[in-house]
Formats: structure tokens, sequence, C-alpha cells
């Protein structure tokens, strides 16, 4: 595995690799790597002839700069389990590799609907900072294809958006979310949580469930209700359950049992923050 710290140097390596012929995958990441990150980069070895990933904690995503402070590095493990699952590029830059001209952003982007609402709503400017070092990735690494987990429903809309609003030549790939065997969705902010605060998050999962085997046609927002209840009855801060269409991201209260739908959760633990999403 080739690891690489500077813009430059890997930019003109990968293009040489392109001009060969080489399909490039990229799997960008913050890093603190668990199943759900490799499973991604096993995606990737079958969708391109190169595997590149990219660990970067992004502070320009971070609305909360204790959350910030708090991500957890764990750099020499993750080279470990890039190397061991096969990953052949790894670009490692540093904050001011990736902003040599400073955190602000000089442009806003527009993402339209989807930053409105759920995690746009309840973590102003976290996309902004998301397509920010997105797209410097992509323009640094350059690739065919772009792969993300499904985990982070939202951000994949967003990445969508932003790859089509700016004409960018990458396909996206979405990978299926990876689970602990209780269901809890895998995530570098598990490692934060206490014994008691672990044992409490697979409910979750368990109430996006709830939500898929009792949802009917009609009124849906006593079962919205109900799943919110079952989680702040369990001292969860509740940011959001919502269902909406699995498409268009738009809120549903009524459903016409035909319009594909998605549940998504987001809630505190203590003060870690977890979301989740089933598609119903
Ligand atoms: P992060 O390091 O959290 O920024 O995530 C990097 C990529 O891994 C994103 O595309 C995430 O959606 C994806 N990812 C995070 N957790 C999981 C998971 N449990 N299963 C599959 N993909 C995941």
């Amino acid at each position: 595995m080739i690891i690489f710290k500077q813009s430059k140097p890997i930019r003109e390596w990968l293009q040489q690799q392109q001009d060969k012929g080489l399909m490039i995958g990229f799997v960008p990441t913050m890093g603190a790597l668990h199943k759900g990150h490799i499973s991604l980069i096993e995606q990737c070895r079958k969708e391109a002839d190169l595997t590149v990933s990219s660990i970067f904690v992004n502070p320009t995503q971070f609305n909360d700069p204790k959350d910030f402070e708090k991500y957890p590095v764990t750099l020499d493990k993750d080279i470990y389990m890039l190397e061991k699952a096969g990953c052949d590029v790894v670009f490692l830059p540093t904050v001011s590799e990736m902003y040599p001209g400073g955190l602000q952003s000089p442009k806003q982007y527009d993402l339209g609907y989807p930053e409105t609402v759920l995690d746009g709503a309840y973590r102003p400017g976290h996309f902004q900072g998301v397509c920010q070092v997105v797209e410097k990735l992509l323009s640094i690494v350059g690739p065919d294809k772009l792969i993300l987990g499904q985990k982070d429903y939202q951000q994949c809309m967003v990445l969508k958006k932003l790859v089509e609003g700016m004409d960018i030549d990458t396909a996206i790939v979405i990978a299926p979310t990876q689970r602990e065997p209780d269901g809890l969705a895998m995530s570098s902010r598990n490692t934060r949580l206490s014994q008691a605060g672990r044992d409490k998050a697979p409910l979750i999962y368990k109430t996006l469930q709830l939500i898929r085997q009792e949802i009917k046609p009609g009124d849906i927002t006593a079962l919205k209700n109900k799943a919110t209840g079952i989680l702040t009855a369990e001292n969860f801060k509740v940011d959001y359950v919502e269902i909406a269409n699995a498409n268009t991201l738009d809120l549903i209260d009524h459903w016409d049992g035909t319009t594909p739908l998605v549940a998504l959760a987001a809630a505190f633990i203590d003060d870690v923050r977890l979301i989740d999403n089933l598609l119903l």
C-alpha cells in the first residue's frame, strides 16, 4: 500500500495509472476504521482496478467543536486495517494541505431541500463542510467511482447532488450498512459510548425495525411519535425519528402505500450522537 500525504504527488501518480487504463475507486473516511469502512474497501476492490482511501478528520463538517476534538484517532491501526483489506493507496493529508487558504469555504453549495431537513436542520453547515472536503478530495483523486455507505443516507443524497450539480465525472456506488451482532450500526463514535450507553444503543435500530413492522398506509404520525417515545423513555435525547420518501427525503405524514420510504433516526446517548436508517 502506498501512502501519500501531499496532493500533488498523489494526483500525478493516480493520473499515470488512469492513463494506463486503470479504473480508480475511492473510499473517503475520517479514520477510526471499523468493519463498515472495510466493507466499502472490499466493495471498491470489486468495482475498480485500484482502491484508494483517505483518512482526514475534516474540521469544516463539525458544527460542534467538542465533537471534533473528541473524534477518535487510531491512525496506526487504520493503516494496518487498510493494508490487510487490500487497499492500494491511502491519502493522509493535513488540515493545511487540504485548506491552504484557511477553513472558510470560498463558496456556498446549492444543495436545495436535502440541506434543510433532518441532519441538515440539526447540524447547520455540516453538509456544506462535507461538500467542501469531498469536492476537494475528488479533484485530487479523480476517481471513476466513489464508494459511500448507506449508513449516512442523507450524505449520499447530498453528494449525488454535488457530483451531478458540478458535472463531476464520478459514479457513486452506495454500499449497505454494516452492523454489530445486536443490530447497532457500526460507527467510529460507538467507541465513545460508556458500557451502559453501548448496551442501550441497539434500541435505535430496533425502533427503526418496529417502524418497518408496523407501518400501514394512512396517517403515520402516531407511529413516528411512538418510535420517538420509545427512545426518549430510555433517556435518549432524540433529534429526530422520521419517515421520508426514500428518493427525495420529503418527510411523510400520510403514506399512500406505494411511495418508497426510509426511516431515519438521530439521537444522543450521553453526549454521543448516533444516526441510523432503514429502508422500509
Ligand atoms: P466516516 O469515516 O464516518 O466519515 O465514514 C466514511 C464512509 O464509511 C462513509 O461513506 C460512511 O457512510 C461509511 N460508513 C460508516 N459507517 C458505516 C457502516 N456501519 N456500514 C457501512 N458504511 C459505513
